[in-house]
């Protein structure tokens, strides 16, 4: 399904045409079909939204904070009843296999929401200290900018909490997979977001994007994607000092310990590493197996990989779908041979297509082994289903590897948990995973060194919305 008003924005409580008269086809990339046209805005659509947002700033942060949850929840209920229409927008627009875009892609966003509302619940939004009054309040105006590899878990991880926290915003959804944005100002909309205080505009980086991460009248921008992207927008809001959390890239190291069994957890990571079809910031990327087990870490990797079904995203049985775009997939590509020409083992996969797939952003799910730190597989993010597995000498060793990266936005961790949990500790990352858990939505998430600052989820995602005021001499 195309949702309606794709050509439009969301300004101020209505669709509305835009001044730009630019626009971009979406397509499909299972198919390579344009499925439609969304508008991409100018300088003036971008502006006529933060307009919009600042003029509806004052009245909304005002309300309580109960009956702004009732409000999410309102919108919680929503999501849903039209929960199938986001998995199948999301599979449209992003090649994501349909079990998948229910169970993961639309999944996060029920869960997200979910989690804020109780997070909102629990949170102390005030209290005295001495005689000073503690109080939290929403930054402004917001810029919430998100990519397209996980769209309506990004929309919501921003727009829920922003709207909580009493903050007004413009949402700028990633110009490749703009369908479930649309689709969920449609439910914005109705589920009664009073005027201004949500507003959508469409469109690319250095039009809407750069617009939205300069202009006077924001005063945060909260970013997920490329890191390249995110230091051009810490740029653009430092003359305005804009608060500025961004959620960026990542180059995750997965330890498999001495003590763990090593074909599970090997095959494990196999799978958590093409989830998504590697298009993940936390997949754990960089593989590290004890030196004198690489072999037998080979075989069950490639033993894993084969035995993934990749193909048409609407058939059910299919675990891997397509990459986003044809700039993915060159790029994927041209990584996989760089891999081949540094002298890394290719163990299955390879450049090209698999077999009879020869319409649609397909690649060929990917295991290299005998790789080293050095090696372009194993410092660049891919974000594509390909796995690194770099052999190591003894713990210090695998520490000392998975750190080195100028990554930090998550780890991984498989074996024994109590061998586990003081390497834990020396992982230089914002989330240590233990043995592939479960997805926490009330764990911190956000990244050490260039994988960003802040962290989303739960009340930590509100506290980023939030500004602390004290009020001295209260009582
Ligand atoms: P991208 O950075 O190219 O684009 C992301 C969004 O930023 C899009 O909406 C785009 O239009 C916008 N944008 C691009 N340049 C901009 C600029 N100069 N000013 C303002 N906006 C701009 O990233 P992408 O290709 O859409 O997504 C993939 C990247 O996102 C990967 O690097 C991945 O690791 C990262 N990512 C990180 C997380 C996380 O939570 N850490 C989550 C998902 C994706």
């Amino acid at each position: 399904m195309i949702p309606q008003n794709m050509t439009k924005f969301y300004i101020n409580g209505e669709w509305v045409e835009p001044v730009s008269k630019t626009r971009l086809g979406v397509e499909n990339p299972a198919t390579e079909e344009i499925v439609c046209e969304v508008a991409l805005g100018n300088d003036d659509d971008a502006d006529r939204a933060i307009m919009a947002a600042r003029a509806a700033f004052d009245a909304w942060t005002v309300t309580s904070v109960a009956e702004r949850i009732a409000l999410v929840k309102r919108i919680l209920e929503l999501y849903n009843e039209r929960y199938e229409d986001f998995a199948r927008v999301m599979s449209t627009e992003m090649g994501a296999p349909i079990t998948w875009a229910r169970s993961a892609q639309a999944w996060a966003g029920q869960v997200h929401l979910e989690a804020t509302i109780k997070a909102a619940e629990e949170m102390t939004w005030e209290y005295m200290r001495g005689t000073t009054r503690i109080v939290h309040e929403g930054i402004g105006v917001c810029a919430l900018i998100t990519p397209w590899n996980w769209p309506m878990n990004q929309i919501v991880c921003k727009v829920a909490p922003a709207l909580i926290a009493g903050c007004t915003m413009v949402l700028k959804p990633s110009e490749i997979a703009p369908l479930s944005g649309v689709l969920f100002a449609q439910l914005m909309h109705d589920a009664g977001v009073p005027k201004g205080v949500f507003n959508l505009v469409n469109g690319d980086g250095p039009g809407v994007g750069t617009r939205i991460t300069s202009h006077p009248e924001v005063d945060m921008v909260s970013f997920t994607g490329s890191t390249r992207a995110g230091t051009a927008i810490a740029a653009a809001a430092a003359p305005t000092v804009k608060r500025v959390a961004q959620e960026l890239g990542g180059k995750s190291p997965n330890i498999i310990l001495a003590s763990a069994n090593i074909a599970e957890a090997v095959a494990a990571g196999v799978n958590a590493v093409m989830s998504n079809t590697g298009q993940s910031c936390d997949a754990p990327t960089r593989m590290l197996v004890p030196r004198n087990r690489h072999a037998e870490a080979l075989a069950a990797a490639k033993e894993a990989a084969d035995a993934i079904i990749t193909g048409d995203p609407l058939d059910e049985n299919t675990v891997l779908g397509p990459l986003v775009s044809k700039l993915q997939f060159e790029k994927v590509q041209r990584l996989i041979q760089a891999g081949i020409d540094e002298g890394a083992e290719l163990v299955t996969g390879g450049v090209g297509r698999p077999a009879d797939l020869n319409r649609g952003w397909f690649v060929r799910p990917t295991v290299f082994g005998g790789v080293d730190n050095s090696m372009t597989i194993s410092k660049e993010e891919i974000f594509g289903p390909v796995l690194a597995i770099q052999p190591y000498d003894d713990i210090d060793d695998a520490v000392a590897q998975a750190n080195d990266t100028v990554y930090g936005l998550a780890a991984y961790i498989a074996g024994p948990v109590e061998d586990a949990k003081p390497v834990a500790r020396r992982l230089r990352a914002g989330t240590v995973n233990l043995n592939y858990p479960d997805w926490d939505t009330s764990a911190p998430f956000g990244g050490y060194k260039q994988s960003g600052n802040g962290r989303e989820y739960a009340d930590w995602g509100i506290h980023d919305f939030c500004e602390v005021k004290g009020i001295v001499g209260w009582g």
